[in-house]
């Protein structure tokens, strides 16, 4: 048995996570889930909206499922997923994006990742006012962060048997900063002659994504550019409520739906829980149980493709529940 944390989270959350947990429990993999509170669910209790034994326990288990949380709009309240970032060195984003039959986008054949640096950039949170006439964000990449993405991608590629890394940024403009981040993903790409590396700038990646998506395979990107690539990408395979997450540090790991908690239709039961069940095939697959990620992916896609008992969101009328059972008949 292997043990997991899991934050269901606020809003849709708690629902979301039951599916997950359903659909993984059906599949066999063996999982114990240590279940914890995070966001306005912890605050409610009186706790901080991190708290330590949240992390202690995702430290220990060295994986997380979470859920969606919400910050409360006070002040002295991090972000939840910011202070997880932090706290737990998670420095590469990763966020698929996959065309699924049954799923209607102007594109199909798309089956790319984007390899977010997670730590610098514009998000290094340094910068200052100039009396009030102007304001300064500093951008900061460093070699070594440059260098740890770039191997991270490049080792996510070739474990994926993906065959090309697009390095994606503003050098021609940014010609230190980018220029840093190429010069360490150039050096990384030699120690890997099995797979194709391209450079492209952010704005002609932006529209051969538009135009062309199923050429690409893995993006690595900046902090920023990855940011707004990812949200591109999820859009071009049907939107945020289809597409999982991951965040990864050293031996450490948290896989998440994208969207956030939707308190719109929180309780309602009709959530669509298809971006936490991919997440969590994420995380089958990043602790070694790839049948089990296989056989879970195969069953969402099966539901899709015969286009039976959707959520709401997708044009059907089904609740949670009977979407999720669909998949587990598959499994
Ligand atoms: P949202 O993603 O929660 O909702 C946007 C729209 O998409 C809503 O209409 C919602 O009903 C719909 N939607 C989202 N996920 C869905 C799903 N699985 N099934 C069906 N419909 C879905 O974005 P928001 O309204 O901007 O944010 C709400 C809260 O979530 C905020 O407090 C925000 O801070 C938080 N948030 C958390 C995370 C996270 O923890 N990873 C990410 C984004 C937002």
């Amino acid at each position: 048995m292997r043990k997991a944390t899991l934050i269901p989270g606020d809003g849709i959350g708690p629902e979301i996570a039951k599916a997950a947990v359903k659909v993984v429990e059906a599949s066999g993999a063996q999982i114990e889930w240590e279940i914890m509170d995070a966001g306005i669910s912890a605050a409610k209790k009186g706790k901080p909206v991190l708290p330590d034994e949240v992390l202690a326990s995702i430290k220990e288990n060295g994986v997380c499922l979470k859920g969606p949380t919400e910050t409360p709009v006070i002040s002295g309240h991090r972000s939840v997923n910011v202070a997880l970032r932090q706290e737990l060195g998670l420095f590469a984003n990763l966020r698929p994006a996959k065309s699924i039959d049954g799923i209607k986008t102007r594109y199909e054949g798309i089956d790319l990742v984007v390899v977010r640096e997670n730590t610098e950039d514009l998000y290094a949170g340094i910068e200052h006012k100039i009396g009030n006439v102007a304001a300064e964000s500093i951008k900061l990449i460093t070699a070594e962060a440059s260098t740890r993405i770039a191997k991270f991608a490049f080792e996510f590629a070739r474990k994926e048997n993906r065959k090309k890394v697009t390095a994606v940024h503003k050098a021609n403009i940014m010609k230190l900063s980018d220029g840093l981040f190429l010069e360490c993903a150039r050096k990384v790409a030699k120690d890997y002659p099995d797979i194709t590396y391209e450079e492209l700038i952010v704005d002609n990646m932006c529209m051969q994504l538009v135009k062309n998506p199923e050429k690409y395979d893995v993006l690595l990107c900046p902090n920023l550019y990855g940011d707004i690539i990812s949200d591109l990408c999820a859009g071009l395979v049907g939107g945020l409520g289809v597409v999982p997450g991951a965040n990864i540090g050293d031996g450490v790991a948290v896989f998440e739906a994208v969207h956030g908690s939707a308190p719109d239709i929180a309780g309602k039961n009709i959530a669509n829980p298809t971006a936490m069940i991919l997440s969590a095939a994420m995380m089958l697959r990043y602790i070694g149980e790839v049948e089990k990620a296989d056989r879970i992916e195969k069953a969402l896609y099966d539901v899709f493709r015969n286009g039976e008992n959707l959520t709401p969101d997708l044009g059907g009328n089904a609740t949670t529940g009977k979407f999720c059972n669909s998949i587990i008949k598959r499994l």
